[in-house]
């Protein structure tokens, strides 16, 4: 087995083009583009409102199985399909979302790629970027800061500091901020109140920049955020408060989409980027929009398995965007069907004909459901070096007897050479016309809607609602928010609430343990299980690996 170079050490090796000659090859002149350094660049407001009544371009979605805690290689496929794309003639672009340091420092490490079909500069990338995730994490502290200064100040909004819901936010891993005490020291030091802190990527003022249109669509958005509840139960908004435009104003900036390129020159609009587990698991609707405006194709990708992700993506995002995509690859790995099929995580990397078998139940369901929305998908097998020819070909014969398109994907090893026939099953595909359809009418009731992601997409049987979330579906109903779409709060690793069931479970019941109103982003989320939306670091943090050198030159980030 040949030792294949690090992703990092990849990317530092290959030469990138100016950033003005990527914007270039979607049309785009210097003097059009906001430089930050020599290979990133924001698009500005002028040139989304000159190029917004183009036609669009064609749109695929890259989702997956439920993965290892590794990742199955959606950023991968998604990078090293738009340059396959390219390389026969179909003019591509990539978008994606940005990474959160939470992963990166913790269990998951980079999020731009890997081996040769990734995202370049993937240092700046993974660390701070165009400094987006930092101006949200200031914009949703601003609020509580705000509001904690309004209880200091006499509570002329009467807010029963018992019934807050908005929560402070870092972009870190750090479980020790779930549940804090602030206002403590006397009364010129505030009102003491229990608060929490999420990982940023949880926070609602992500799901909003990623979900809107313009500045004015994210000012009435960030002025609609239900922070608090009064004394006598009626929802307290950022509006309330009185600094929507103030809280518009810190993200101005961090609004614009951000242009970078792969490793073969792909230009890559890389914008927003709320988890899929806790969030709604999209890149931003800005983005995508320029994208197919900007290119004849655009490679998208939805966060985790097609049990969240994807299907946030075509419930949620496509309502914003206004269209739907046109084919869907799912990602699949034979590392991952083995680990559904029962083989412990440490056994992976031996052949296991038998045990993929069986977790090909994981696919299978993951692939009816990406049909159901009436949409054609293709199953792209992301090739590890430890898959066996035996498994490759297993793999093949299940999906092909269900008479679906599937493709081995070597991206990863050949960068856009590895996927042009992964390409070649798509592009017919991109012609036919689709029949799209929602799982649900937003106008159905909160209940119904769940109960149609646990049976419809999960496979589950039943659904129970806790004392408070039942409590919380009349608050919702009394506040008219029925007709909103649900974000569910789940596990990424199972299609129950419980991480350790694998393949494709059934006859599962789903408790629903809190429902909080997103008024904002527009959605209400549903907390399963015990998932939590501030993570916490595992024993061996992936930051143990990485230093810097006096030269500035970065090392172990993956
Ligand atoms: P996802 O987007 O599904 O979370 P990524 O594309 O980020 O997955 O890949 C997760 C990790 O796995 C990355 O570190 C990447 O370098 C690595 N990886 C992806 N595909 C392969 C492959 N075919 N062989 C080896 N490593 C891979």
């Amino acid at each position: 087995e040949k030792k294949m170079k690090s992703d990092i050490e990849i990317a530092q090796e290959t030469e990138m083009e100016p950033i003005s000659q990527i914007a270039q090859k979607v049309g785009l002149t210097f003097e059009e583009i906001e430089l930050y350094g020599k290979y990133k660049a924001k698009i500005p407001f002028e040139v989304i409102n000159r190029i917004k009544n183009r036609s669009n371009g064609k749109l695929i979605l890259v989702t997956a199985i439920n993965p290892t805690p590794a990742g199955e290689g959606k950023s991968t496929v998604t990078v090293g399909l738009a340059d396959a794309f390219n390389q026969i003639g179909t003019k591509t672009m990539v978008a994606l979302r940005e990474p959160s340091l939470g992963p990166v420092m913790g269990m998951k490490g980079g999020a731009a790629g890997g081996g040769y079909a990734q995202i370049l500069p993937m240092e700046d990338i993974n660390l701070h970027f165009t400094g987006d995730i930092h101006a949200i994490t200031t914009a949703n502290n601003a609020i509580s800061a705000f509001l904690d200064n309004s209880l200091q100040q006499g509570n002329p909004l009467n807010i029963d500091p018992r019934r807050i819901i908005w929560k402070r936010v870092l972009d870190l891993n750090d479980r020790a901020l779930r549940h804090i005490t602030i206002g403590l020291g006397g009364p010129v030091n505030g009102v003491p109140r229990e608060d929490g802190f999420d990982i940023t990527v949880a926070s609602e003022i992500m799901a909003v920049l990623c979900l809107a249109t313009s500045i004015d669509d994210l000012k009435a958005r960030i002025s609609r955020i239900v922070i608090a509840s009064t004394y006598d139960r009626k929802p307290v908004t950022v509006d309330d408060l009185g600094v929507s435009g103030a809280i518009a104003m810190l993200l101005k900036d961090a609004l614009k989409p951000n242009l970078v390129q792969t490793i073969e020159g792909t230009p890559a609009l890389v914008h927003g980027g709320p988890f899929a587990n806790i969030a709604h698991g999209c890149n931003s609707v800005l983005a995508t929009q320029t994208a197919l405006k900007l290119s004849d194709l655009v490679i998208t990708e939805a966060g985790f398995g097609a049990d969240l992700g994807g299907e946030k993506f075509l419930d949620i995002k496509t309502r914003q965007l206004g269209s739907t995509p046109d084919a869907i690859v799912l990602v699949a790995t034979v590392r991952a069907l083995k680990m559904h099929g029962g083989v412990n995580k440490n056994n992976l990397k031996e052949e296991n004909v038998e045990a993929l078998k069986i977790g090909f139940s994981n696919l299978k369901r993951h692939l009816e459901n990406m049909q159901s929305y009436g949409l054609p998908v293709v199953v792209a097998i992301n090739q590890f070096a430890s898959d066996t020819a035996a498994e490759i070909n297993e793999l093949m014969r299940l999906t092909e007897a269900l008479h679906v398109p599937i493709s081995l994907c070597q991206v990863f090893e050949k960068g856009g050479r590895g996927g042009i026939d992964l390409a070649q099953k798509l592009l017919p595909l991109l012609q036919e016309k689709t029949e799209f359809s929602y799982l649900y009418d937003l106008n159905e009731s909160v209940e119904e809607k769940i109960n149609k992601l646990v049976t419809n997409i999960y496979g589950g049987s039943k659904v129970s609602f806790s004392a408070k979330a039942k409590r919380q579906m009349r608050e919702i109903e009394e506040n008219h928010w029925n007709n909103l779409p649900i974000c569910m709060a789940k596990t990424q690793y199972s299609f129950s609430d419980n991480p350790n069931l694998m393949g494709a479970p059934e006859g599962f019941e789903i408790t629903v343990r809190e429902l909080i109103p997103k008024i904002g982003a527009g959605f209400i989320v549903a907390l399963l299980g015990d998932i939590m939306t501030m993570p916490g670091l595992p024993k061996a943090p992936a930051a143990l690996k990485m230093d810097v050198t006096n030269e500035g030159k970065i090392s172990g980030l993956f």
